[in-house]
């Protein structure tokens, strides 16, 4: 194994890796292909470019992205360092001035010594380690047949056909209930709906307004993943017919099959995160919020995920990490960012911190490392590693990864004490790496 890190892509988590690792005396080659070869959505030849939103998602104590926030700035992280410097007024968000943001982290960058930065494509995969991949959800599609080619075809996806993922906690358990299709062990939850009920969700979704992709965006939806508000295009019955056949299931409040069914996945083995079977949807965020109201069960669900239909180039992860991001079959092979499984800017930035770091650990002689599971970043990677590997679908932070917290008292008390609970572990396990 060489004692220079190869790290490909100089975006969120290319960046924060890079500068993990040369903050650890070892010395990196950062390749990156822009500006000589452009991405869809990038604009610029600067390290770290937001491409759409200048937002890092919702700061304080009570809010997800907030805890992952505070883990990131106990660890140093370069692009929180950038989000401080280039902040924005945004209310309760993190936004910042792309601008200010991108050239901070280039100057960083360009000022440490033990980072050598290549302009180039990289094509190959190269033979040995170490190495970290992040090349993000418009890798080049020379590199992605690469790693199809060392991984095997099934475990690389091209895009997201995502339905929403609510918060156990936030269902009516008065009303869903668990039973399986027929005489399947009762994995599932349902949502039972009476006639007048699904022709109301009908009406919403029908009427719902719908994400507008970019060209390149555009994706020819196989029947399997059809978005729900296409097979209702399809006609008032199609979606009864379809994802929200009732046959097989009895609501045991009634003796009887209900009009229509939402079932509902358990995301993760403990069931605190559950998804929509069948609803994938390009719907507009806060269209998606009115409709899954309406779904008895769901009226008050907490939406961790919403739904997305776009595409995206990631890694089955649990079929292939693990929570260190190192691959399994692959000593010294480390994956950040989009590219293994996590969805956003600074979920991006925190698996790119710990990719890095790691590898570097591997060139050092130590062994990796994997933050504490109450953490946000802990129960981010461990989902990754964790989760079902047939129907997996890229996550971000949110509370659903983490252990329950037995506190009485409203969500805003509750949410604290878990930010405090996360914090104070992830400083402990911070102090020893
Ligand atoms: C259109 C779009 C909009 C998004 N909007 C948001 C948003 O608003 N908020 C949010 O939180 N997240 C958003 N995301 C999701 C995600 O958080 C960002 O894409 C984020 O930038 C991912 O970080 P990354 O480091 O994994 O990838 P990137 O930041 O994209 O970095 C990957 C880098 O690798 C380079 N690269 C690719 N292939 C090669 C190759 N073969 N050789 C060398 N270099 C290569 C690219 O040029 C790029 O610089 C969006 C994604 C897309 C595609």
């Amino acid at each position: 194994m060489s004692d220079r890190i190869l790290v490909v892509g100089a975006g969120l988590a290319g960046s924060e890796a890079a500068m993990a690792i040369a903050r650890m005396g070892v010395p990196v080659r950062l390749v990156e292909m822009r500006p000589g070869r452009m991405t869809p959505a990038h604009r610029t030849g600067r390290a770290a470019e937001l491409v759409c939103s200048n937002s890092l998602g919702g700061r304080g104590e009570t809010n997800a992205k907030g805890l992952l926030q505070a883990e990131l700035r106990e660890l140093g992280s370069l692009i929180l360092a950038a989000a401080d410097e280039a902040q924005v007024a945004a209310g309760g968000a993190l936004a910042v001035d792309r601008e200010r943001f991108s050239a901070f982290v280039d100057a960083a960058l360009e000022r440490e010594s033990l980072i050598e930065r290549e302009g180039r494509e990289l094509v190959e995969l190269p033979e040995d380690g170490p190495l970290v991949l992040a090349t993000g959800p418009l890798t080049t599609e020379a590199l992605a047949a690469r790693i199809q080619e060392t991984l095997g075809e099934a475990f690389l996806s091209f895009y997201d056909a995502a339905a929403p993922v609510v918060l156990g906690e936030s269902l009516d358990r008065e009303k869903v209930f668990a039973q399986g299709r027929y005489e399947q062990e009762p994995d599932y939850l349902n949502c039972p709906l009476a006639e007048e009920e699904y022709r109301r969700l009908f009406e919403a979704i029908t009427r719902a307004r719908k994400h507008v992709p970019h060209d390149w965006e555009k994706l020819e939806f196989f029947e399997g993943c059809m978005p729900i508000e296409e097979i209702a295009r399809r006609g008032y019955l199609t979606p009864a017919h379809g994802p929200m056949k009732p046959k097989g299931i009895v609501d045991p409040r009634t003796g009887k099959s209900p009009f229509a069914v939402v079932q509902l996945r358990r995301e993760d083995a403990e069931g605190r995160m559950w998804s929509l079977v069948g609803f994938q949807t390009g719907l507009r965020w806060p269209d998606q919020k009115e409709v899954l109201a309406l779904i008895p069960g769901l009226e008050s669900a907490e939406i961790v995920r919403y739904g997305v239909m776009h595409r995206n180039t990631f890694l089955n992860a649990p079929a292939l990490l693990e929570p260190t991001l190192e691959l399994r079959k692959r000593e010294g092979f480390f994956v950040a960012g989009v590219l293994c499984g996590v969805e956003g800017y600074l979920e991006s930035a925190a698996t790119g911190w710990l990719a890095g770091t790691n590898a570097a650990r591997r060139v050092l002689g130590k062994e990796p490392v994997v933050p504490p599971p109450e953490s946000m970043l802990g129960g981010l990677v461990r989902f990754l590693a964790g989760a079902n590997p047939e129907n997996f679908q890229p996550m971000n932070a949110n509370w659903g990864l983490l252990p329950e917290l037995k506190v009485r008292g409203p969500k805003r008390v509750r949410r604290k004490k878990k930010f405090e609970r996360g914090l104070r572990a992830f400083r402990e396990a911070a102090s020893q790496w």
